[in-house]
Parts: structure tokens; sequence; C-alpha cells
């Protein structure tokens, strides 16, 4: 038998989240989640589930009965939302233009379906016209879309168009809209899309636990008349139906304290107002990117496209990209990413999300990756850089 191990006391850094996500988490959500438990099932329990399902209903803008926080990750309500729509034999359109529809392609594969591609290169939104080709020429099931792709900082547009391509020809759309949920504008029931699910620590700026996902009737009436069980027991939606519908019945254990949490951080987005809340976004990613601009450095995304929760900026020649983001870390406790796949060495990626989308923020990170970038010898003006975002943030 070893000795009990000696394990110090929990302090973690104080740093300010401005990656691709956790953000930084509201003080209204870390003190609910130290909230006293209650069974899953008790009667007060029963009523915040009902709380929080009407404060997601507002937040995706839908009416759909079907909506509800998903146990686990953004990974959970994304494998939720494909492995029930996607049957063994069935056919879903992914996009290649970025890390996540490749992992949507592994879980369509994985739920027995077969894949195929809508493609455009990483940093690029999809072409409408693509999605239309690709749809003549493999009449999917289903069409998955990134509303907010991470990997590369750029926002799908055109969703309206995405969705009635979709629908004329009998398929089910899905959204991926893990890092749009609370930040970007997404409207659900007036896009017409099918199913959209999302994760808790980006835009809503809380910790990963407990995952959004909404279904439209039609949807859910595809799921539940399906021929084959979903491979997994744990995200069975027929199963969900039971503890998150009306019956109310044990299926697991819900994670009580991060249903806690989603409901405080769902009511600050409510508190604030949805739309003020998209409008916020804008503003203050809108002054990172006029000061990094300013400051002499060029946004990966163009501005039709570019993702305000998700700001991909371009390394300039010369600068070594994991040095810059070690010093922000060591200087300045700021954390921001580097680029994936495509875009790896090219880009950083600098979130701007929820919590962390704040006027303090974005001046912070506009002086520490401006001195960051001199200390490696850039030509970069740091001073017109803050005096844009300064200028952008009407101070
Ligand atoms: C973060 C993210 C996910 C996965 O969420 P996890 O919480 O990491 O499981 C899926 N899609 C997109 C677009 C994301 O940004």
């Amino acid at each position: 038998m070893t000795d009990a191990p000696d394990v110090g006391e929990l302090t973690p850094p104080d740093r300010t989240l401005m990656g691709p996500g956790p953000s930084d988490v509201h003080p209204r959500v870390l003190r609910a989640m130290s909230t006293p438990l209650v069974g899953h099932l008790d009667p007060s329990f029963v009523a915040v589930m009902d709380e929080v399902q009407e404060l997601l209903r507002y937040t995706f803008r839908t009416d759909n009965q079907w909506t509800i926080p998903v146990s686990g990750t953004g990974s959970a309500s994304m494998e939720a939302a494909i492995g029930n729509l996607v049957e063994p034999g069935d056919t879903m359109l992914v996009p290649t233009n970025g890390y996540f529809g490749g992992r949507m392609a592994s879980m369509a594969r994985r739920a027995g379906g077969e894949v195929v591609h809508v493609d455009a290169p990483w940093g690029e939104p999809l072409d409408p016209a693509d999605v239309q080709d690709a749809f003549d020429e493999h009449q999917p099931d289903v069409l998955g879309f990134v509303h907010a792709e991470t990997s590369t900082g750029v926002r799908q547009p055109n969703v309206p168009e995405l969705t009635s391509i979709a629908h004329e020809h009998d398929a089910y759309v899905i959204a991926d809209c893990v890092t749009s949920l609370g930040g970007v504008e997404m409207r659900v029931d007036e896009w017409d899309v099918d199913v959209a699910y999302s994760g808790p620590q980006k835009c809503l700026s809380c910790p990963p636990g407990a995952s959004p996902l909404t279904l439209n009737d039609r949807a859910m009436d595809r799921v539940l008349s399906r021929e084959t069980e979903p491979r997994s027991w744990y995200l069975d939606l027929s199963l969900l139906e039971g503890y998150w519908g009306e019956e109310r019945a044990y299926h697991h254990t819900a994670p009580i304290t991060n249903v806690y949490a989603l409901r405080e951080a769902l009511r600050l987005v409510a508190e604030e107002g949805i739309e003020r809340r998209w409008e916020r976004h804008l503003d203050v990613a809108g002054a990172l990117k006029a000061g990094l601009e300013t400051m002499g450095l060029e946004m990966n995304a163009p501005d039709e496209y570019w993702l305000p929760s998700l700001n991909a900026v371009r390394v300039p020649g010369g600068v070594d990209d994991s040095a810059v983001i070690g010093y922000l870390l060591d200087a300045y406790d700021l954390e921001i990413a580097s680029g994936l796949g495509d875009l790896s060495g090219e880009i950083w990626r600098i979130g701007c999300m929820g919590h962390s989308a704040r006027p303090k923020n974005v001046t912070y990170v506009t002086a520490a990756l401006g001195d960051a970038l001199t200390a490696q010898g850039a030509d970069v003006d740091v001073d017109a850089g803050l005096a844009a975002t300064s200028e952008h943030l009407g101070e």
C-alpha cells in the first residue's frame, strides 16, 4: 500500500480566457454552482428543469417542445443530434471547411451513416450553390453545417438558404451552434433549422457539463419512428424523453450542479436580452478587430463572414505563433489559441465570448498582443491599435 498522496490545495492561476473556450465564467454562475444539491427527481428540481427548458427556448429563438440540456459537453449534444437523426444506411452531407465538420462526419459514420461532402476551403463558408449541387448529386437525408466554425473564425451566412435547399429535398438540417448560441444571431424557428446543438462554455460562459439541444416536431417524429435503436443508450432521445418530457422518470442522474449553472448563465442572457447580447458581441469584438487591424494585423476572414465570437488573426511573417501564445500566458495570464488543421501556424484564435466579451478584456488583449509582437521584433503600431480599440468602444 502506498502512502496517502500529498496533494496541495487547488490554486489555479488567475487567467483571462480569450481562447476558443472555455470563456470566463460570470461570478453569479460560479455562485449558483455552490448551491446545495437536491435529488434529480426532487419536485424543486423538476421546476428548475422547466425553467432551464424555457430559458433555452428563448436563447435558441424557438418554441420547440424538445429543448433540453444534454448531460456532457458540446460533443455530447452533437452526438445526440447526429446519432439519433442518422440511421444505418442514411446519407449525411457534411462540410469540409473546418475541424468540426470532420467531427460531424466521424459521428455520422459511427451511427452507421454514409457520409458525403460539400467542399469549401478552411477559412471560407459554404456556398449555397455547392450545397444545391451536392443535394442534386447525392440526395442526402441529413445536412449538417457549422454555424460558427471555431477552428477557422468563419460564420456561415445564408442559413435560411441552406435550410430551404435541404427541405426542398425532404432532408433534415442539423446546425452546430456551439460557438454561436448566446453570442451570434441564430434564429432556429425563423431560419427553419430542424436540430440545433450547442455547448455551455463558449458564448454562454458557463462551465462545461450540460449542453443545449433543440429539435422540432418533424425531427423528433423521425427520431421516434426509427427502425433501429440509436447505438448510444445514454444519448437515446426516445429514452431521454422519459426524463425531460412529461413523465420525469429516472433515466440517468442529471448533473445537477451543471444544470444550476446553466440556469444562471441563461438567466443572464434573458436579463440582457438576446438581441442586445448579439449586439454586444458585435461591438466588443468589433473593437478588438479594429484595434488589431489598425495595429497592422490582418483578420483571416473577410468582414462578410467574420465571426465575432472567434477572431482568427493571421500570424505575421517571421513571427513564431506558439512563442507569442506562451508569452501571453506567462506575462499576462492571458489565454489565446493557435490554428488547427489547414490553418495550423497561420492564425491565432482569439475568442470573444459571453462574459469574456467585455471592453476591458479586448483592451487587455490588444495591449498584450501588441507587446508580445513587439518583443518578437514585429512591426506593429500598438498605440494606434489601442486608440482604435478605445474609439470603437466609444471611450
Ligand atoms: C467546442 C466545439 C464543439 C465541441 O464541444 P466540446 O464541449 O469541446 O465537446 C463542437 N463544435 C464546435 C463548433 C465547437 O466550437
